[in-house]
């Protein structure tokens, strides 16, 4: 497992301010959210996307409201080259200098060295040991310093995800503030800001793509499925995440 960074404490807000701003904001206009945040944090405010649907809306709205908004990304070095081409097109388009965070060299190369390039199909415990070196930990870093993130997190995604505020304290990374500006939007939303702002997005979403990680561990989904149940569709008592966007207790699926 990634070892837990060390967060200032600067940064931490408790639950009652946090329960307060997400009351304050849900069922808002996203950019009222960005913008507060913007102004609030400034540079200590970072955009997390991996250029999914939601991450480039969110991407969008922000740029639109702060041009030097950051962005951090996290390149696992497994993701599908429609990602790859698609940063491209971003980065013409929006003029923006992503921060892109990749695993650490020796904890990757051990863990290959130790268990294939493929060792994710084979147990729910290796799966996890790979997000924990390709995402997990390096989103740690990216979020390292940081006051506030903003991520693209919908309640429409999953059951994992029903529960999200619009405003949370962020626990799995020190208790920073952790917005989900989309978390009450639905797919329409989504894509009808998308297509009515000409925003570029993965061309797999037109192979019928609805969530999309990295290349080995997603497929496309079936009309009426699960937005999220084309990743790591071999497992089938997990929760269709990897640790980055919330705590699991992984343990106790093991048992
Ligand atoms: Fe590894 Fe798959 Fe997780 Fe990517 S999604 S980090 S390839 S297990």
């Amino acid at each position: 497992m990634a070892e837990p960074m060390a967060f200032p404490a600067s940064s931490h807000i408790d639950d009652l301010e946090a329960h307060r701003l997400a009351h304050q904001f849900e069922g808002g206009d996203p950019r009222e959210l960005l913008r507060w945040a913007i102004d609030r944090y400034g540079s200590r405010l970072v955009l997390a996307t991996s250029f999914q649907a939601e991450g480039m809306v969110l991407l969008d709205m922000a740029w639109r409201i702060e041009p030097t908004i950051r962005v951090v990304s996290v390149d696992t070095g497994r993701l599908p080259q429609e990602t790859y081409d698609l940063i491209e097109r971003v980065r013409e388009r929006y003029t923006l200098a992503i921060e892109v965070f990749s695993p650490e060299a020796a904890a990757l190369e051990t863990f290959v060295g130790e268990h294939g390039p493929n060792p994710f199909y084979r147990s729910l415990e290796l799966r996890v040991g790979c997000c924990d070196i390709r995402k997990v930990a390096p989103l740690t870093r990216a979020l390292a310093g940081v006051d506030a993130w903003v991520t693209g997190q919908r309640r429409a995604h999953q059951t994992t995800r029903r529960g999200i505020n619009v405003v949370e304290r962020d626990v799995a990374h020190g208790g920073i503030v952790k917005l989900n500006p989309l978390a009450t939007w639905s797919d329409d939303e989504v894509w009808d800001y998308i297509r009515t702002n000409d925003i570029p997005y993965n061309a797999l979403y037109d192979q019928g793509f609805t969530s999309i990680g990295c290349a080995p561990c997603t497929r496309a989904t079936r009309p009426g499925d699960d937005p999220r149940s084309g990743r790591w569709w071999w497992e089938t008592d997990a929760p269709k995440e990897c640790g980055m966007q919330c705590v699991i207790d992984w343990n106790s699926l093991r048992a």
